[in-house]
């Protein structure tokens, strides 16, 4: 099969289900067309690169030079990227093809991909539910064969738990493994790039290819790149821990709790070693990762003041108006809140209370993660507690939607990476994800493990 054959197959699977899905806000139907052709002819002249022909989507927070670029926020209205990420000039380098934007919760903020600017995405196992977020387009993208390979960003779960929703991989590599050059930030100290594919291999060679120090992110790490794709294959016993309650609480759905069990009983009959752990920190966990994202957030959100980029309200009499109008008609409901309740925790009088108080159990929390991976390779742990939400779910209580993020956030509060693995389907026919983390740069260990484990 060729590479245009290849790019017309998803083509015409986007044509088929993008309306009803509402995954992909731009296709680059010709370029990927005529790309493909380039590299069938490349091929045949024995000199195209290690993705050749992979057919890939981007999260509408990745630049793609001379390529619209939005966020999904109406405040970047009619922005074209000028320059391409790191990621997106890698993957060309060895020619992958780009087919096209997608969707997102704005300004990668949520956990269902409703609130966007372009409307909500749905989730292709059962259309009256969400694909979760904010990545969820990304997971869709894969979950419907509508590409191989999506790169979304996971700030705090935002790849691994829509890979959830829609029985996907999703990777969230180590904090700096992957450059941000060129990803629209969120909470710059929490921010990574991840990878959704059909399969493990996919997201190692992808990682291969992306990951790696670069001049334009002084925090990419100088850390060595594995050949990833080399050693897939698990021949060592390993140790693993779970959190008790994965196991016994309520809150947890039964169908999930089940499927821990079942890889608990599996791993301990291949003559692993599996404990329960308690991790009495789990509780500080969610506050703190939304004291520092929020107050992140609301610097990083600063820039979009209606005069450099895009949008820019027509009823404006002043500079500050311009200002303010323009933020207020420009950014949806969520990203306001974040952006008050962070302009909050860094405003002079609460600094201490709030935002120097939760940098300093980020380091607890750290360290007492640390702990756990000085006894253990890996973390098995639920992606969610439930599988993916009702479309609607938390429309009038976004406090309960924060709430759902509690197994994710842990990996980008503290840095280390997280996969997420499809485990089957629950009795309504939904994806159910199970996550794995390890501790830094250890990603292919998690890699082996996670497809030892599927
Ligand atoms: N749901 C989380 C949030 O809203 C995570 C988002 C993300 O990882 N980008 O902040």
């Amino acid at each position: 099969i060729s590479c245009l054959d290849l790019v017309n197959a998803h083509l015409e699977q986007i044509t088929a289900r993008n309306t009803e899905l509402n995954v992909f806000l731009s296709v680059y139907n010709q370029e990927a067309q005529e790309k493909a052709k380039t590299i069938d002819e490349k091929i045949k002249a024995g000199k195209a690169g290690k993705l050749a022909g992979l057919v890939v989507g981007l999260k509408d927070v990745i630049s793609y030079a001379n390529h619209p670029l939005q966020a999904s926020s109406k405040i970047l209205n009619g922005f074209i990227a000028q320059f391409s990420a790191t990621v997106v000039e890698r993957l060309l380098a060895e020619d992958a093809i780009i087919i096209g934007r997608q969707n997102c919760d704005e300004f990668a903020m949520g956990s269902t991909n409703e609130n966007s600017a372009f409307g909500i995405t749905r989730n292709a196992a059962n259309p009256n539910h969400v694909p979760g977020g904010s990545s969820g387009a990304s997971a869709v993208a894969v979950q419907a064969n509508m590409c191989q390979v999506s790169l979304g960003s996971d700030t705090g779960g935002s790849v691994r738990q829509p890979a959830a929703f829609c029985g996907v991989y999703g990777l969230k590599p180590t904090y700096g493994r992957i450059s941000r050059y060129g990803l629209i930030a969120y909470a710059s100290s929490f921010d990574c790039i991840g990878i959704f594919g059909k399969s493990i291999d996919d997201v190692a060679l992808v990682l291969e290819v992306i990951a790696g120090v670069d001049n334009y992110d002084s925090t990419a790490s100088h850390t060595p790149v594995p050949a990833y794709t080399q050693n897939l294959q698990l021949n060592e016993k390993v140790k693993v821990a779970y959190l008790r309650e994965s196991l016994e609480s309520e809150a947890i759905q039964p169908e999930i709790r089940k499927a821990m069990q079942e890889k608990i009983t599996f791993l301990q009959k291949e003559g692993h070693i599996v404990e329960a752990i308690d991790f009495p920190l789990l509780e500080y966990i969610l506050p703190t990762y939304y004291i520092l994202t929020t107050a992140e957030a609301s610097s990083n959100l600063s820039r979009y003041d209606g005069v450099r980029y895009g949008f820019r309200s027509e009823k404006v009499e002043d500079l500050d108006s311009l200002y303010k109008k323009t933020r207020s008609e420009g950014f949806g409901k969520d990203v306001q809140r974040r952006i008050m309740l962070g302009t909050f925790v860094l405003s002079a009088n609460y600094y201490d209370a709030y935002y120097t108080k939760a940098q300093k159990v980020r380091r607890i929390i750290k360290e007492a993660t640390d702990k756990i991976f000085e006894k253990f390779d890996f973390w098995l742990m639920p992606a969610a507690p439930t599988t993916a939400f009702p479309i609607g779910n938390f429309a009038s209580d976004p406090l309960q939607m924060f709430l759902a993020d509690v197994f994710t956030v842990q990996a980008n509060v503290v840095g280390i990476p997280g996969l997420a693995v499809p485990c089957g389907v629950d009795k309504k026919g939904l994806p159910v994800g199970l996550q794995i983390l390890a501790h830094h740069f250890k990603e292919e260990k998690l890699l082996t493990f996670g497809k030892y484990l599927a």
